[in-house]
């Protein structure tokens, strides 16, 4: 069980006088992440050991590295699948900008992905003359049947979320992904969403690349991690390539050689976010000790208690699908007077502030997809408690009472 007193130590923000319930944005952060990094860079701070042969360098690499065989480990996967980026957004920049794909590739995206996602793919099929394919939603998943009409010859990859951050529950990927396989299509797993209360592999999934973010599991911002197979950086031309990244270049009549350094050295060029990496691994150490099975379980206790309070309320509707499995909780009001600007406001204004979110949430697939405008979305995180449902739940019938 969660020792609720310990984590409140370990997330220092979640005791200070407001109501967090926005962690799908951002998590609030975690102390011995915060304070490795910290000590990282007062500590060390120098060039790094691939570039430098000095001990402060190398001690840089050698905790740099550390932190990739913790990912790795992690995830399921080897230390060399490991590149770390600055998030999810990144990721999947680096993915759709290095794929090697050919005028009339033609490339799937499921209905419900972020624009962190969508928009690297759209530019890139604009650019390069791709078709970009979108999987019709049912129900808030997926659809299986829809998603097999739209693979043909020409499909290289397909990419899809294992949580929206849009509405709750999270994705049924299974069949959408092994038919994929068979199909010798590339698949790309957003788990932005799913990493705060999942722990992953990469091997389960059929990955061949996953991206997520390290601020979303109480990891400093900028932070991040892009799985990359072992077999798809053959499929990969490294779209960010710098200092770091090439075993030797050469001039010789005129003619310029360069040859470029293999897998993640290709893809970390210039000098890289050491102490962030870092402190990512921390993050990713400490929720292992507090352990995923716990985690999931708290927030999925959260999730279901809040769905049992929202719907005592008359005129709200939640959506979603398996809610207990995720940790958002999506909903929208029938009353005409609800205003979803105005609602926020009010719950900021309370004597403990409210953080809940509104709107499209950079996800606008999922709104078209679904036919929903705008939703309001609590989010839950290993800090929160009943105490913060119950002082929404409070907020939220005193708006309605006010609207009445
Ligand atoms: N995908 C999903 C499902 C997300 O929720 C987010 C962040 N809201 C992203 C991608 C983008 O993550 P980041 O902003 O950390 O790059």
């Amino acid at each position: 069980m969660i020792n609720i007193k310990k984590i409140k130590k370990e997330f220092p923000a979640s005791n200070k006088s407001f109501v967090y319930l926005d962690s799908a944005c951002s998590a609030l952060k975690m102390k011995s992440s915060a304070d490795a990094q910290m000590r990282f860079l007062l500590d060390y701070g120098s060039c790094g050991g691939k570039r430098a042969v000095y001990k402060n360098a190398l001690r840089v690499e050698e905790l740099y590295e550390s932190a990739r065989s913790d990912v790795a480990n992690f995830i399921n996967s080897q230390m060399d699948e490991i590149v770390f980026t600055s998030g999810t957004t990144d990721g999947f920049n680096i993915l759709a900008n290095s794929f090697k794909f050919k005028t009339g590739d033609e490339i799937i995206i499921s209905g419900l992905e972020h624009n962190s996602v969508f928009l690297p793919f759209y530019r890139i099929s604009k650019e390069k003359g791709l078709k970009l394919k979108i999987i019709p939603i049912k129900n808030y998943q997926p659809s299986f049947d829809e998603f097999k009409k739209l693979v043909n010859k020409r499909t290289r990859v397909l990419c899809i979320s294992k949580a929206s951050n849009f509405f709750g529950g999270t994705v049924r990927t299974e069949e959408i992904v092994s038919y994929a396989k068979k199909c010798g299509i590339k698949v790309f797993f957003d788990c932005a969403q799913y990493v705060s209360s999942h722990s992953i592999d990469v091997k389960a999934l059929g990955a061949d690349a996953i991206a997520f973010s390290g601020h979303k599991i109480g990891a400093p911002y900028g932070t991040g991690v892009l799985y990359i197979n072992d077999l798809l950086y053959n499929f990969l031309n490294s779209s960010a390539v710098g200092g770091g990244t090439v075993k030797d270049i050469s001039i010789s009549n005129g003619k310029i050689d360069v040859r470029f350094l293999n897998k993640f050295y290709n893809f970390e060029g210039g000098i890289q976010n050491y102490s962030g990496a870092y402190a990512l691994s921390v993050a990713i150490r400490k929720l292992d000790e507090i352990s995923y099975f716990e985690i999931r379980k708290h927030i999925s206790s959260l999730v279901k208690y809040a769905v049992s309070e929202l719907n005592k309320i008359d005129g709200i509707n939640i959506i979603g699908d398996e809610l207990e499995e995720g940790s958002i909780i999506s909903f929208t009001s029938i009353n005409k007077n609800f205003s979803y600007p105005d609602f926020s406001m009010f719950l900021s204004g309370q004597s403990k502030p409210v953080s809940v979110r509104y709107g499209k949430l950079c996800a606008d697939l999922a709104s078209i997809n679904t036919g929903i405008k705008s939703v309001i979305r609590l989010s839950f995180f290993v800090y929160n408690t009943e105490d913060d449902v119950n002082y929404f739940i409070r907020s939220l019938k005193k708006y309605l009472k006010l609207i009445d």
